[in-house]
Protein backbone atom coordinates (compact mmCIF):
# COMPACT_ATOMS: atom_id res chain seq x y z
CA UNK A 1 0.00 0.00 0.00
CA UNK A 2 1.54 3.56 -0.93
CA UNK A 3 2.14 5.53 1.83
CA UNK A 4 -0.05 8.60 1.89
CA UNK A 5 0.84 12.13 2.79
CA UNK A 6 -2.53 14.05 2.12
CA UNK A 7 -1.94 17.54 1.59
CA UNK A 8 -5.02 18.78 3.25
CA UNK A 9 -5.55 21.85 5.17
CA UNK A 10 -9.30 22.55 6.19
CA UNK A 11 -12.78 22.90 4.30
CA UNK A 12 -14.53 25.79 3.30
CA UNK A 13 -17.94 26.80 2.91
CA UNK A 14 -18.77 26.98 -0.71
CA UNK A 15 -21.03 30.06 0.21
CA UNK A 16 -19.62 32.04 3.12
CA UNK A 17 -16.67 30.94 2.86
CA UNK A 18 -16.10 29.95 6.90
CA UNK A 19 -13.27 27.77 7.45
CA UNK A 20 -13.78 24.12 9.04
CA UNK A 21 -11.07 21.77 11.17
CA UNK A 22 -10.69 18.59 8.69
CA UNK A 23 -9.64 16.73 11.46
CA UNK A 24 -12.67 16.88 12.69
CA UNK A 25 -16.08 15.06 11.86
CA UNK A 26 -17.61 17.58 9.19
CA UNK A 27 -20.70 17.75 7.48
CA UNK A 28 -22.04 20.80 5.83
CA UNK A 29 -21.94 24.64 6.51
CA UNK A 30 -24.80 25.22 9.25
CA UNK A 31 -24.78 28.57 8.21
CA UNK A 32 -25.21 28.69 4.50
CA UNK A 33 -27.07 24.74 4.10
CA UNK A 34 -23.76 24.65 1.50
CA UNK A 35 -21.70 22.17 0.44
CA UNK A 36 -18.32 22.20 2.61
CA UNK A 37 -15.28 22.02 -0.32
CA UNK A 38 -11.66 20.47 0.84
CA UNK A 39 -8.73 22.63 0.16
CA UNK A 40 -4.97 21.02 0.18
CA UNK A 41 -1.75 23.19 0.64
CA UNK A 42 -1.25 23.30 -3.16
CA UNK A 43 1.82 25.38 -2.85
CA UNK A 44 3.37 22.85 -0.97
CA UNK A 45 2.32 20.13 -3.44
CA UNK A 46 3.51 21.90 -6.03
CA UNK A 47 7.15 22.47 -4.57
CA UNK A 48 6.75 18.06 -3.49
CA UNK A 49 4.67 16.45 -5.68
CA UNK A 50 5.68 14.74 -9.03
CA UNK A 51 2.75 14.14 -11.20
CA UNK A 52 4.69 11.42 -13.18
CA UNK A 53 5.69 9.65 -9.97
CA UNK A 54 2.04 9.46 -9.73
CA UNK A 55 1.17 7.96 -12.98
CA UNK A 56 3.96 5.52 -12.17
CA UNK A 57 2.10 3.97 -9.11
CA UNK A 58 0.39 0.96 -9.45
CA UNK A 59 -3.31 1.40 -10.71
CA UNK A 60 -6.37 3.11 -8.81
CA UNK A 61 -7.81 5.45 -7.52
CA UNK A 62 -5.57 5.71 -4.31
CA UNK A 63 -2.74 6.89 -6.65
CA UNK A 64 -3.35 10.40 -6.15
CA UNK A 65 -3.41 10.26 -1.71
CA UNK A 66 -1.59 13.69 -1.74
CA UNK A 67 -4.55 15.19 -3.01
CA UNK A 68 -7.36 13.14 -1.11
CA UNK A 69 -8.24 13.59 2.39
CA UNK A 70 -6.97 10.49 3.85
CA UNK A 71 -4.20 11.32 6.33
CA UNK A 72 -3.32 7.98 7.24
CA UNK A 73 -3.13 4.73 4.73
CA UNK A 74 -3.99 2.61 6.78
CA UNK A 75 -7.55 4.19 6.71
CA UNK A 76 -7.87 3.50 3.28
CA UNK A 77 -11.22 1.51 2.28
CA UNK A 78 -9.49 0.24 -1.62
CA UNK A 79 -11.85 -2.43 -3.74
CA UNK A 80 -10.02 -1.18 -6.55
CA UNK A 81 -11.80 1.91 -7.52
CA UNK A 82 -10.40 4.05 -10.22
CA UNK A 83 -8.32 4.21 -13.59
CA UNK A 84 -11.13 2.89 -15.40
CA UNK A 85 -10.36 2.57 -19.46
CA UNK A 86 -10.64 5.39 -21.64
CA UNK A 87 -11.71 4.19 -24.61
CA UNK A 88 -11.17 5.95 -28.34
CA UNK A 89 -15.19 4.71 -29.89
CA UNK A 90 -14.00 5.41 -33.78
CA UNK A 91 -17.10 3.83 -35.01
CA UNK A 92 -19.42 5.40 -33.37
CA UNK A 93 -17.52 8.76 -33.90
CA UNK A 94 -17.75 8.18 -37.43
CA UNK A 95 -21.12 7.69 -37.26
CA UNK A 96 -21.78 10.96 -35.61
CA UNK A 97 -19.18 12.62 -38.08
CA UNK A 98 -16.43 13.03 -35.02
CA UNK A 99 -13.04 12.09 -35.24
CA UNK A 100 -11.99 12.13 -31.46
CA UNK A 101 -14.80 10.32 -29.60
CA UNK A 102 -14.01 8.57 -26.35
CA UNK A 103 -16.14 6.89 -23.55
CA UNK A 104 -14.32 6.72 -19.87
CA UNK A 105 -16.08 3.53 -18.96
CA UNK A 106 -17.01 3.77 -15.29
CA UNK A 107 -18.83 0.87 -14.86
CA UNK A 108 -16.19 -1.46 -14.09
CA UNK A 109 -15.85 0.25 -10.83
CA UNK A 110 -15.97 -2.20 -7.99
CA UNK A 111 -20.12 -1.98 -6.94
CA UNK A 112 -20.86 -1.73 -10.72
CA UNK A 113 -20.70 2.51 -10.75
CA UNK A 114 -18.46 5.20 -10.31
CA UNK A 115 -19.72 5.92 -6.95
CA UNK A 116 -17.18 3.62 -5.77
CA UNK A 117 -14.68 6.75 -6.31
CA UNK A 118 -16.87 8.83 -4.07
CA UNK A 119 -18.14 6.29 -0.94
CA UNK A 120 -14.31 5.16 -0.99
CA UNK A 121 -13.14 8.10 -0.18
CA UNK A 122 -15.93 9.48 2.36
CA UNK A 123 -15.90 6.05 4.31
CA UNK A 124 -12.14 6.19 4.68
CA UNK A 125 -12.24 9.33 5.51
CA UNK A 126 -15.62 8.75 8.32
CA UNK A 127 -13.29 5.90 9.45
CA UNK A 128 -9.98 8.00 9.77
CA UNK A 129 -12.12 10.16 12.37
CA UNK A 130 -14.11 8.04 14.29
CA UNK A 131 -17.46 7.37 12.86
CA UNK A 132 -19.03 4.06 13.54
CA UNK A 133 -22.40 3.79 11.39
CA UNK A 134 -22.97 5.11 8.70
CA UNK A 135 -26.49 6.38 6.49
CA UNK A 136 -27.56 7.48 3.12
CA UNK A 137 -30.19 8.41 0.92
CA UNK A 138 -30.29 6.54 -2.68
CA UNK A 139 -31.38 6.90 -6.08
CA UNK A 140 -29.53 3.15 -6.21
CA UNK A 141 -25.53 3.03 -6.61
CA UNK A 142 -24.77 5.25 -4.05
CA UNK A 143 -26.27 3.04 -1.66
CA UNK A 144 -24.19 -0.06 -3.09
CA UNK A 145 -21.32 1.33 -2.89
CA UNK A 146 -22.16 2.64 0.86
CA UNK A 147 -23.10 -0.62 1.58
CA UNK A 148 -19.93 -2.11 0.23
CA UNK A 149 -17.14 0.00 1.30
CA UNK A 150 -18.77 -0.03 5.14
CA UNK A 151 -18.94 -3.75 5.08
CA UNK A 152 -14.95 -3.27 4.04
CA UNK A 153 -14.27 -0.72 7.06
CA UNK A 154 -16.17 -2.12 9.67
CA UNK A 155 -18.78 0.31 10.44
CA UNK A 156 -22.63 -0.39 10.57
CA UNK A 157 -24.87 1.13 7.61
CA UNK A 158 -28.14 1.59 6.60
CA UNK A 159 -29.39 2.54 3.33
CA UNK A 160 -33.19 4.43 2.41
CA UNK A 161 -34.37 3.70 -1.01
CA UNK A 162 -37.11 4.36 -3.20
CA UNK A 163 -38.88 1.30 -3.55
CA UNK A 164 -38.60 1.25 -7.24
CA UNK A 165 -34.43 1.40 -7.73
CA UNK A 166 -33.33 -1.42 -9.58
CA UNK A 167 -33.81 -4.40 -7.33
CA UNK A 168 -30.21 -5.00 -7.94
CA UNK A 169 -29.17 -1.98 -5.94
CA UNK A 170 -31.40 -3.34 -2.92
CA UNK A 171 -29.85 -6.55 -3.20
CA UNK A 172 -26.54 -5.63 -3.19
CA UNK A 173 -27.00 -3.65 -0.21
CA UNK A 174 -28.37 -6.56 1.73
CA UNK A 175 -25.82 -9.10 0.68
CA UNK A 176 -23.31 -6.51 2.18
CA UNK A 177 -25.12 -6.41 5.35
CA UNK A 178 -26.76 -2.96 5.24
CA UNK A 179 -30.34 -2.08 6.72
CA UNK A 180 -32.57 -1.35 3.70
CA UNK A 181 -35.51 0.57 4.56
CA UNK A 182 -37.68 0.68 0.80
CA UNK A 183 -39.77 4.06 0.84
CA UNK A 184 -42.60 5.12 -0.95
CA UNK A 185 -41.43 8.14 -2.54
CA UNK A 186 -37.94 9.37 -4.30
CA UNK A 187 -34.32 10.25 -3.09
CA UNK A 188 -35.57 13.42 -1.55
CA UNK A 189 -38.06 11.84 0.71
CA UNK A 190 -35.59 9.06 1.55
CA UNK A 191 -32.92 11.66 2.40
CA UNK A 192 -35.83 13.49 4.60
CA UNK A 193 -35.42 10.36 6.38
CA UNK A 194 -32.34 9.57 6.82
CA UNK A 195 -31.57 13.41 8.30
CA UNK A 196 -34.06 12.23 10.86
CA UNK A 197 -32.84 8.69 11.95
CA UNK A 198 -29.06 10.40 11.42
CA UNK A 199 -29.98 13.69 13.92
CA UNK A 200 -31.99 11.11 16.68
CA UNK A 201 -29.52 8.07 16.58
CA UNK A 202 -26.05 9.68 15.66
CA UNK A 203 -25.63 7.90 12.43
CA UNK A 204 -23.34 10.11 10.13
CA UNK A 205 -24.94 10.72 7.06
CA UNK A 206 -23.24 10.67 3.68
CA UNK A 207 -26.00 12.07 1.82
CA UNK A 208 -24.63 13.75 -1.69
CA UNK A 209 -22.64 17.14 -1.02
CA UNK A 210 -23.62 16.84 2.99
CA UNK A 211 -20.46 15.82 3.38
CA UNK A 212 -17.29 17.06 2.07
CA UNK A 213 -15.28 13.77 0.55
CA UNK A 214 -17.45 12.00 -1.94
CA UNK A 215 -16.72 14.78 -4.13
CA UNK A 216 -13.18 14.45 -3.67
CA UNK A 217 -12.90 10.98 -4.82
CA UNK A 218 -15.16 11.67 -7.80
CA UNK A 219 -12.77 14.53 -8.83
CA UNK A 220 -10.19 12.01 -9.49
CA UNK A 221 -12.09 10.96 -13.02
CA UNK A 222 -10.86 14.68 -13.94
CA UNK A 223 -6.62 14.02 -12.87
CA UNK A 224 -7.43 10.60 -15.24
CA UNK A 225 -8.60 12.35 -17.72
CA UNK A 226 -5.79 15.09 -17.64
CA UNK A 227 -3.21 12.34 -17.28
CA UNK A 228 -4.77 10.37 -20.50
CA UNK A 229 -4.47 13.22 -22.32
CA UNK A 230 -0.66 14.18 -21.57
CA UNK A 231 -2.26 17.20 -19.40
CA UNK A 232 -4.00 18.97 -22.19
CA UNK A 233 -7.34 18.54 -21.14
CA UNK A 234 -9.95 17.32 -23.65
CA UNK A 235 -12.60 19.81 -25.25
CA UNK A 236 -15.85 18.19 -24.13
CA UNK A 237 -16.93 16.54 -21.23
CA UNK A 238 -20.18 14.98 -21.24
CA UNK A 239 -21.65 13.85 -18.07
CA UNK A 240 -24.85 12.42 -16.56
CA UNK A 241 -26.06 14.56 -13.68
CA UNK A 242 -28.13 13.63 -10.37
CA UNK A 243 -26.71 15.13 -7.48
CA UNK A 244 -23.54 16.09 -9.11
CA UNK A 245 -20.49 15.15 -7.51
CA UNK A 246 -18.83 14.41 -10.69
CA UNK A 247 -19.24 17.39 -12.47
CA UNK A 248 -18.68 19.79 -9.56
CA UNK A 249 -15.45 17.44 -8.92
CA UNK A 250 -13.96 17.36 -12.07
CA UNK A 251 -13.92 21.14 -12.30
CA UNK A 252 -12.20 21.22 -8.72
CA UNK A 253 -9.53 19.17 -10.20
CA UNK A 254 -9.22 21.21 -13.32
CA UNK A 255 -8.94 23.91 -11.15
CA UNK A 256 -6.29 22.36 -8.63
CA UNK A 257 -4.34 20.83 -11.38
CA UNK A 258 -4.19 24.22 -12.83
CA UNK A 259 -3.09 25.82 -9.68
CA UNK A 260 -0.12 22.71 -9.08
CA UNK A 261 1.14 23.55 -12.60
CA UNK A 262 0.53 20.38 -14.33
CA UNK A 263 -1.22 21.25 -16.91
CA UNK A 264 0.26 22.21 -20.20
CA UNK A 265 -1.90 25.28 -21.00
CA UNK A 266 -5.11 27.20 -19.44
CA UNK A 267 -7.52 25.43 -21.75
CA UNK A 268 -10.68 23.69 -19.81
CA UNK A 269 -13.13 21.23 -21.38
CA UNK A 270 -16.41 22.97 -21.65
CA UNK A 271 -19.23 20.56 -19.42
CA UNK A 272 -22.22 19.31 -20.49
CA UNK A 273 -25.04 17.99 -18.04
CA UNK A 274 -27.14 15.63 -19.34
CA UNK A 275 -30.47 14.90 -17.94
CA UNK A 276 -33.76 12.99 -18.08
CA UNK A 277 -36.61 15.35 -19.67
CA UNK A 278 -38.94 13.52 -16.87
CA UNK A 279 -36.54 15.06 -14.43
CA UNK A 280 -34.25 18.10 -15.58
CA UNK A 281 -33.98 20.99 -12.39
CA UNK A 282 -29.90 21.60 -13.88
CA UNK A 283 -31.58 22.20 -17.77
CA UNK A 284 -34.38 24.37 -16.74
CA UNK A 285 -32.32 26.23 -14.33
CA UNK A 286 -29.66 26.56 -16.86
CA UNK A 287 -31.41 27.80 -19.59
CA UNK A 288 -33.53 30.50 -17.74
CA UNK A 289 -30.35 31.68 -16.27
CA UNK A 290 -31.27 30.86 -12.57
CA UNK A 291 -28.31 30.23 -9.86
CA UNK A 292 -30.30 27.75 -8.22
CA UNK A 293 -32.62 24.62 -9.29
CA UNK A 294 -36.22 24.56 -8.62
CA UNK A 295 -37.34 21.40 -6.79
CA UNK A 296 -38.78 18.73 -10.05
CA UNK A 297 -41.92 17.87 -9.44
CA UNK A 298 -43.29 14.44 -10.31
CA UNK A 299 -39.77 12.49 -11.50
CA UNK A 300 -39.79 10.08 -13.78
CA UNK A 301 -36.87 8.45 -15.64
CA UNK A 302 -35.43 5.09 -16.80
CA UNK A 303 -32.12 6.70 -15.14
CA UNK A 304 -32.60 6.19 -11.87
CA UNK A 305 -28.99 8.16 -11.15
CA UNK A 306 -30.76 10.82 -12.74
CA UNK A 307 -34.08 10.81 -10.71
CA UNK A 308 -32.78 13.45 -8.24
CA UNK A 309 -35.52 16.54 -8.03
CA UNK A 310 -32.84 18.83 -6.60
CA UNK A 311 -29.27 18.58 -5.80
CA UNK A 312 -27.82 20.06 -2.13
CA UNK A 313 -25.30 21.24 -4.30
CA UNK A 314 -27.07 22.84 -7.52
CA UNK A 315 -25.72 26.06 -7.40
CA UNK A 316 -22.10 24.47 -7.58
CA UNK A 317 -23.40 22.64 -10.37
CA UNK A 318 -25.00 25.30 -12.37
CA UNK A 319 -21.16 27.78 -11.65
CA UNK A 320 -19.37 24.99 -12.91
CA UNK A 321 -21.36 24.62 -16.19
CA UNK A 322 -21.51 28.20 -16.90
CA UNK A 323 -17.86 28.85 -15.77
CA UNK A 324 -16.66 26.15 -18.45
CA UNK A 325 -18.76 27.52 -21.47
CA UNK A 326 -20.49 24.47 -20.88
CA UNK A 327 -24.29 23.63 -21.33
CA UNK A 328 -26.96 21.42 -20.16
CA UNK A 329 -29.13 19.06 -22.44
CA UNK A 330 -32.55 17.06 -21.52
CA UNK A 331 -32.69 13.93 -23.17
CA UNK A 332 -36.28 11.39 -23.78
CA UNK A 333 -36.22 7.79 -21.91
CA UNK A 334 -36.63 6.67 -26.04
CA UNK A 335 -33.73 8.57 -26.98
CA UNK A 336 -31.71 6.85 -24.09
CA UNK A 337 -32.92 3.43 -25.11
CA UNK A 338 -31.70 4.29 -28.70
CA UNK A 339 -28.32 5.51 -27.37
CA UNK A 340 -27.78 2.74 -25.74
CA UNK A 341 -28.25 -0.17 -28.46
CA UNK A 342 -25.99 2.23 -30.65
CA UNK A 343 -23.09 1.88 -28.43
CA UNK A 344 -23.55 -2.06 -27.76
CA UNK A 345 -23.78 -1.96 -31.50
CA UNK A 346 -21.31 0.03 -32.38
CA UNK A 347 -18.57 -0.34 -29.78
CA UNK A 348 -19.84 -3.35 -27.64
CA UNK A 349 -20.47 -1.09 -24.85
CA UNK A 350 -23.11 -1.97 -22.24
CA UNK A 351 -23.79 1.22 -21.07
CA UNK A 352 -26.46 2.14 -18.04
CA UNK A 353 -29.65 4.13 -18.88
CA UNK A 354 -27.87 7.35 -17.46
CA UNK A 355 -24.17 6.38 -19.33
CA UNK A 356 -26.33 6.08 -22.71
CA UNK A 357 -27.99 9.38 -22.07
CA UNK A 358 -24.54 11.32 -22.68
CA UNK A 359 -24.93 9.84 -26.06
CA UNK A 360 -28.25 11.25 -26.85
CA UNK A 361 -27.27 14.30 -25.48
CA UNK A 362 -24.01 14.43 -27.74
CA UNK A 363 -26.61 13.67 -30.90
CA UNK A 364 -28.15 16.40 -29.77
CA UNK A 365 -25.35 18.82 -29.64
CA UNK A 366 -23.93 17.79 -33.16
CA UNK A 367 -27.51 18.82 -34.42
CA UNK A 368 -27.34 21.54 -33.30
CA UNK A 369 -23.48 22.51 -34.53
CA UNK A 370 -22.58 22.77 -30.69
CA UNK A 371 -19.42 20.51 -31.20
CA UNK A 372 -16.94 20.65 -33.66
CA UNK A 373 -15.81 17.25 -35.26
CA UNK A 374 -12.34 17.71 -34.30
CA UNK A 375 -12.67 18.47 -30.68
CA UNK A 376 -11.68 15.86 -28.25
CA UNK A 377 -15.73 14.83 -26.60
CA UNK A 378 -15.77 12.51 -23.48
CA UNK A 379 -18.97 10.44 -22.92
CA UNK A 380 -18.89 9.06 -19.69
CA UNK A 381 -20.49 5.40 -19.13
CA UNK A 382 -21.35 5.95 -14.72
CA UNK A 383 -22.61 2.44 -14.02
CA UNK A 384 -22.80 -1.87 -15.50
CA UNK A 385 -26.11 -2.36 -17.37
CA UNK A 386 -26.70 -5.35 -15.05
CA UNK A 387 -28.39 -4.00 -12.53
CA UNK A 388 -31.01 -2.36 -14.99
CA UNK A 389 -31.95 -5.65 -16.33
C1 LIG B 1 -25.40 8.65 -9.22
C2 LIG B 1 -25.33 8.35 -10.65
C3 LIG B 1 -25.23 9.38 -11.59
C4 LIG B 1 -25.23 10.84 -11.22
O1 LIG B 1 -24.02 11.18 -10.60
P1 LIG B 1 -23.80 12.52 -9.79
O2 LIG B 1 -22.35 12.68 -9.68
O3 LIG B 1 -24.49 12.36 -8.49
O4 LIG B 1 -24.42 13.62 -10.59
C5 LIG B 1 -25.09 9.02 -12.93
N1 LIG B 1 -25.08 7.73 -13.31
C6 LIG B 1 -25.18 6.71 -12.43
C7 LIG B 1 -25.16 5.31 -12.93
C8 LIG B 1 -25.30 6.99 -11.06
O5 LIG B 1 -25.39 5.98 -10.20
ZN1 LIG C 1 -21.40 29.00 5.03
Amino acid sequence: MIEIHSYIKHLTCSDCGRIFNVDQIQTYCPDCQAALVAIYDLDAARRHVDRDRISRRPKGMWRWGELLPVRSAENVITLGEGDAPLLRVDHLGSQLGLKQLFVKDESVNPTGSFKARGLSAAVSKAKELGVDKVIIPTAGNAGSAMAAYAARAGLRSHIFMPKDTPFANMRECQIAGSAVDLIDGLISEAAGMAGVKARAEGWFDVSTFKEPYRMEGKKVMGYELAEAFDWELPEVIIYPTGGGTGLVGMWKAFNELEQLGWLKNGARPRMVSVQASGCAPVVKAFESGASYCDFWVGAETVASGLRVPKSFADRMILESIRASCGTAVAVSDEAIGEAQKQLGAAEGIFACPEGAATLAALKELVRRGWVHPDERIILFNTGTVLKYL
